[in-house]
């Protein structure tokens, strides 16, 4: 990501609040018309699950983490004492299929020890902003994956600021492609609903699989109409025309 500061307000399109809000809200409607509602986006039994997915996630397809996930229900009902007591060589073995198995291997069973000292009752009595504090202090928990545990595992009303959301919301031209601009610009903006965030994160994440990739696949997107970066590779014939 190259480092871009926050644009003065001239060289964005001049959006009100009401019209961020209406645009969000546009975009959300459009992409459950795509996709289908995904208000079971991450599928998880219990907080610690998704505590797990969150690690084992990390440079690798979530088709492979559902099936280290279901080895490890299988094996130690995902439950933090008997996945500790698993001896190390034999969890790298079956975190195998994730990849960076050793690496993964240690980061969650540090999890594990420490989900287990807190345990979920307590950490749930922590604000938001020191339960995340706590979360980064975690080995291989970064600023994205905390903000996904905290809507999903724990429930809070925070946004993940992820390379999708970025890219999608600056090529539409309603913020730059930088996390402090999003935050300006786009987070007032968001319905409150945690329901809705959860969904919303969803559908951005399978757009950006499907649709704005890092090379955007604009033909067939349903957003192509006042999107700015189609506007201009549709005048410059990098892109047919939709209509
Ligand atoms: S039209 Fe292209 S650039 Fe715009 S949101 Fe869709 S895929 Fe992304």
């Amino acid at each position: 990501m190259g480092q871009i500061g926050i644009a003065p307000p001239s060289r964005m399109r001049a959006d009100s609040p009401t019209g961020v809000r209406s645009r969000v809200l546009t975009i959300h409607d459009r992409l459950v018309r795509s996709f289908g509602p995904q208000r079971d986006w991450w599928p998880a039994e219990d907080p610690f699950e998704i505590l797990l997915g969150a690690v084992l996630v990390q440079h690798t397809r979530w088709a492979l983490v559902a099936q280290v996930l279901a080895r490890l229900q299988r094996e130690t009902h995902l439950d933090p004492d008997r996945l500790l007591r698993v001896r190390l060589p034999l969890l790298e073995t079956w975190l195998r299929p994730a990849g960076c198995q050793r690496q993964k291997a240690r980061r969650i069973r540090a999890m594990a020890r420490w989900y287990r000292e807190q345990g979920f009752e307590q950490l749930s009595r922590l604000s938001t902003a020191a339960l995340r504090e706590r979360l980064l202090a975690q080995e291989g928990i970064g600023p994205e994956s905390a903000d996904a545990i905290l809507l999903y595992a724990f429930r809070r009303r925070v946004w993940v600021i992820d390379r999708s959301a970025l890219r999608l919301y600056s090529r539409l031209g309603l913020c730059q492609d930088h996390p402090a601009d999003f935050r300006l610009r786009i987070l007032p903006h968001l319905p409150p609903s945690i329901a809705w965030r959860q969904e919303h994160h969803a559908l951005v994440v399978l757009h950006g699989q499907r649709f704005c990739s890092a090379q955007p696949r604009c033909t067939g997107c349903s957003l192509i109409r006042g999107c700015d970066w189609a506007r201009r590779a549709i005048s410059t014939g990098r892109v047919p025309n939709p209509r």
